[in-house]
Protein backbone atom coordinates (compact mmCIF):
# COMPACT_ATOMS: atom_id res chain seq x y z
CA UNK A 1 0.00 0.00 0.00
CA UNK A 2 1.08 3.70 -0.89
CA UNK A 3 0.61 6.11 1.53
CA UNK A 4 0.04 9.67 -0.40
CA UNK A 5 2.32 12.14 1.11
CA UNK A 6 0.43 14.99 2.46
CA UNK A 7 2.62 16.32 4.91
CA UNK A 8 2.93 19.29 7.76
CA UNK A 9 6.00 20.62 9.01
CA UNK A 10 5.48 22.39 12.19
CA UNK A 11 8.10 24.39 14.66
CA UNK A 12 9.12 27.99 16.34
CA UNK A 13 10.72 30.40 14.29
CA UNK A 14 14.20 29.84 13.08
CA UNK A 15 13.84 25.91 13.93
CA UNK A 16 14.65 25.62 9.71
CA UNK A 17 11.06 24.33 8.88
CA UNK A 18 11.17 26.22 5.77
CA UNK A 19 14.53 24.87 4.86
CA UNK A 20 13.67 21.27 5.60
CA UNK A 21 10.52 21.73 4.33
CA UNK A 22 11.79 22.66 0.74
CA UNK A 23 14.19 19.44 1.02
CA UNK A 24 11.54 17.20 2.22
CA UNK A 25 9.16 18.17 -0.86
CA UNK A 26 11.86 17.68 -3.17
CA UNK A 27 12.55 14.12 -2.14
CA UNK A 28 9.21 13.13 -2.38
CA UNK A 29 8.50 15.03 -5.50
CA UNK A 30 5.88 17.21 -4.17
CA UNK A 31 4.54 20.60 -3.39
CA UNK A 32 5.72 22.65 -0.80
CA UNK A 33 3.50 25.56 0.05
CA UNK A 34 4.68 27.84 2.82
CA UNK A 35 2.08 30.57 4.05
CA UNK A 36 4.40 32.99 5.06
CA UNK A 37 6.13 32.30 1.56
CA UNK A 38 3.02 33.13 -0.26
CA UNK A 39 2.28 36.36 1.76
CA UNK A 40 5.72 38.09 1.24
CA UNK A 41 5.16 37.04 -2.66
CA UNK A 42 1.99 38.99 -2.57
CA UNK A 43 3.24 41.71 -0.86
CA UNK A 44 6.23 42.13 -3.42
CA UNK A 45 4.17 42.11 -6.03
CA UNK A 46 2.08 44.66 -4.35
CA UNK A 47 -1.17 42.43 -4.81
CA UNK A 48 -4.58 43.32 -3.58
CA UNK A 49 -3.83 39.91 -1.14
CA UNK A 50 -0.32 41.55 -0.02
CA UNK A 51 -1.66 44.79 1.09
CA UNK A 52 -4.31 43.27 3.40
CA UNK A 53 -1.97 41.02 4.60
CA UNK A 54 1.47 43.71 4.97
CA UNK A 55 0.89 45.19 8.17
CA UNK A 56 -0.48 42.31 10.42
CA UNK A 57 2.65 40.70 8.82
CA UNK A 58 5.29 43.72 9.74
CA UNK A 59 3.34 43.71 13.66
CA UNK A 60 4.03 39.86 13.93
CA UNK A 61 0.72 39.07 14.26
CA UNK A 62 -0.93 36.20 12.19
CA UNK A 63 -3.35 37.06 9.69
CA UNK A 64 -7.07 36.08 10.05
CA UNK A 65 -7.92 32.30 9.66
CA UNK A 66 -10.32 33.35 6.83
CA UNK A 67 -8.13 34.92 4.62
CA UNK A 68 -5.50 32.37 5.70
CA UNK A 69 -7.37 29.29 4.89
CA UNK A 70 -8.67 30.28 1.72
CA UNK A 71 -4.75 30.74 0.61
CA UNK A 72 -4.44 26.93 1.15
CA UNK A 73 -7.28 25.96 0.02
CA UNK A 74 -7.02 27.24 -3.12
CA UNK A 75 -3.79 26.26 -3.58
CA UNK A 76 -3.99 22.69 -2.54
CA UNK A 77 -6.80 22.36 -4.87
CA UNK A 78 -4.55 22.61 -7.68
CA UNK A 79 -3.74 19.79 -9.74
CA UNK A 80 0.11 19.46 -8.89
CA UNK A 81 -1.09 18.80 -5.16
CA UNK A 82 -3.35 15.93 -6.32
CA UNK A 83 -0.26 13.32 -5.18
CA UNK A 84 0.87 15.06 -1.86
CA UNK A 85 2.04 18.52 -0.25
CA UNK A 86 4.16 19.85 2.54
CA UNK A 87 2.78 22.60 4.26
CA UNK A 88 5.44 24.72 6.19
CA UNK A 89 3.34 27.44 8.67
CA UNK A 90 -0.10 26.16 8.31
CA UNK A 91 -2.19 25.19 10.51
CA UNK A 92 -0.84 27.90 13.09
CA UNK A 93 -3.69 27.24 15.29
CA UNK A 94 -6.85 25.55 16.36
CA UNK A 95 -9.42 26.81 14.12
CA UNK A 96 -6.74 26.53 11.16
CA UNK A 97 -6.89 22.54 12.32
CA UNK A 98 -10.66 22.22 12.07
CA UNK A 99 -10.17 24.55 8.12
CA UNK A 100 -7.53 21.67 7.13
CA UNK A 101 -9.74 18.91 8.43
CA UNK A 102 -13.18 19.74 6.73
CA UNK A 103 -10.94 20.34 3.48
CA UNK A 104 -9.40 17.58 3.61
CA UNK A 105 -12.71 15.21 4.80
CA UNK A 106 -14.36 17.01 1.88
CA UNK A 107 -12.02 15.66 -0.69
CA UNK A 108 -11.47 11.52 1.33
CA UNK A 109 -7.81 12.74 1.65
CA UNK A 110 -6.05 12.54 5.40
CA UNK A 111 -2.45 13.66 6.42
CA UNK A 112 0.10 10.68 6.53
CA UNK A 113 2.47 12.41 9.12
CA UNK A 114 3.07 15.93 11.24
CA UNK A 115 6.91 16.66 11.07
CA UNK A 116 7.67 18.69 14.29
CA UNK A 117 11.01 20.53 14.50
CA UNK A 118 12.14 20.96 17.84
CA UNK A 119 15.00 23.43 18.64
CA UNK A 120 15.66 25.12 21.82
CA UNK A 121 14.63 28.83 22.31
CA UNK A 122 18.26 30.52 22.39
CA UNK A 123 18.91 28.28 19.28
CA UNK A 124 15.87 29.78 17.48
CA UNK A 125 16.32 32.79 18.74
CA UNK A 126 20.52 32.95 17.64
CA UNK A 127 19.07 31.57 14.08
CA UNK A 128 17.32 34.58 13.55
CA UNK A 129 19.38 37.38 14.24
CA UNK A 130 21.58 35.83 11.45
CA UNK A 131 18.57 35.82 9.39
CA UNK A 132 17.68 39.03 9.84
CA UNK A 133 21.43 40.11 9.01
CA UNK A 134 21.36 38.93 6.20
CA UNK A 135 17.93 38.72 4.47
CA UNK A 136 16.71 41.94 6.53
CA UNK A 137 12.77 40.45 7.02
CA UNK A 138 11.11 43.30 8.12
CA UNK A 139 9.26 41.10 10.63
CA UNK A 140 12.82 39.97 12.13
CA UNK A 141 13.54 42.48 14.51
CA UNK A 142 14.31 41.12 18.08
CA UNK A 143 11.12 42.74 19.73
CA UNK A 144 8.28 41.20 16.50
CA UNK A 145 10.84 38.23 16.80
CA UNK A 146 9.30 37.72 20.34
CA UNK A 147 6.17 38.29 20.33
CA UNK A 148 5.84 35.68 17.22
CA UNK A 149 8.22 33.46 19.03
CA UNK A 150 5.27 33.86 22.40
CA UNK A 151 2.72 33.60 19.61
CA UNK A 152 3.97 30.27 18.63
CA UNK A 153 4.02 29.02 22.12
CA UNK A 154 0.69 30.13 22.89
CA UNK A 155 -1.44 29.41 19.78
CA UNK A 156 0.56 26.80 17.45
CA UNK A 157 2.31 24.66 19.87
CA UNK A 158 -1.29 23.08 21.40
CA UNK A 159 -2.45 22.10 17.82
CA UNK A 160 1.09 19.69 18.02
CA UNK A 161 -1.49 18.05 20.84
CA UNK A 162 -4.28 17.35 18.88
CA UNK A 163 -2.41 15.60 16.17
CA UNK A 164 -0.62 14.14 18.69
CA UNK A 165 -3.39 12.29 19.93
CA UNK A 166 -3.79 11.65 16.41
CA UNK A 167 -0.34 9.14 16.58
CA UNK A 168 0.52 11.78 13.66
CA UNK A 169 3.58 13.62 14.89
CA UNK A 170 7.15 12.97 14.58
CA UNK A 171 9.08 14.72 16.64
CA UNK A 172 12.61 16.13 15.30
CA UNK A 173 15.83 17.19 17.24
CA UNK A 174 16.38 20.55 14.68
CA UNK A 175 19.85 20.76 16.12
CA UNK A 176 22.98 19.21 13.82
CA UNK A 177 24.02 19.74 10.84
CA UNK A 178 20.88 20.66 7.55
CA UNK A 179 21.87 16.66 6.22
CA UNK A 180 21.47 15.05 9.61
CA UNK A 181 18.49 16.69 10.26
CA UNK A 182 16.93 15.81 6.75
CA UNK A 183 17.99 12.13 7.15
CA UNK A 184 16.49 11.93 10.94
CA UNK A 185 12.90 13.29 8.66
CA UNK A 186 12.93 10.82 6.21
CA UNK A 187 14.06 7.61 8.90
CA UNK A 188 10.86 8.61 10.32
CA UNK A 189 8.44 9.26 7.34
CA UNK A 190 9.82 6.43 6.02
CA UNK A 191 8.94 4.92 9.30
CA UNK A 192 4.97 5.41 8.42
CA UNK A 193 5.05 3.65 5.14
CA UNK A 194 6.25 6.51 2.69
CA UNK A 195 8.76 6.20 -0.26
CA UNK A 196 10.93 9.30 -1.03
CA UNK A 197 10.94 9.27 -4.91
CA UNK A 198 14.71 10.36 -4.92
P1 LIG B 1 7.88 32.50 10.81
O1 LIG B 1 7.62 31.03 11.04
O2 LIG B 1 9.32 32.87 10.97
O3 LIG B 1 6.97 33.40 11.60
P2 LIG B 1 6.46 32.46 8.26
O4 LIG B 1 7.07 32.73 6.94
O5 LIG B 1 5.92 31.10 8.52
O6 LIG B 1 7.61 32.85 9.29
O7 LIG B 1 5.28 33.51 8.55
C1 LIG B 1 5.48 34.89 8.47
C2 LIG B 1 4.21 35.63 8.86
O8 LIG B 1 3.15 35.31 7.93
C3 LIG B 1 3.62 35.27 10.22
O9 LIG B 1 4.21 35.99 11.29
C4 LIG B 1 2.14 35.64 10.02
O10 LIG B 1 1.94 37.03 10.11
C5 LIG B 1 1.89 35.22 8.59
N1 LIG B 1 1.42 33.83 8.51
C6 LIG B 1 2.08 32.77 7.96
N2 LIG B 1 1.35 31.64 8.08
C7 LIG B 1 0.22 31.98 8.72
C8 LIG B 1 -0.94 31.27 9.17
N3 LIG B 1 -1.05 29.94 8.97
N4 LIG B 1 -1.92 31.95 9.80
C9 LIG B 1 -1.83 33.26 10.00
N5 LIG B 1 -0.78 33.99 9.63
C10 LIG B 1 0.25 33.38 9.00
Amino acid sequence: MTVTPRLLIVGPQGSGKGTQGARIAETFEIPAVSTGDVFRANIAEGTELGRQVQAVIEAGNLVSDELTSAVVRDRLAQPDAAAGFLLDGYPRNLAQVADLDAFLDARGENLAGVIELSVPREESIARLSLRAREQGRTDDTEEVIAHRLSIYERETAPILGVYGERGLVDSIDGVGTLDEITERILTALIARGLNPVS
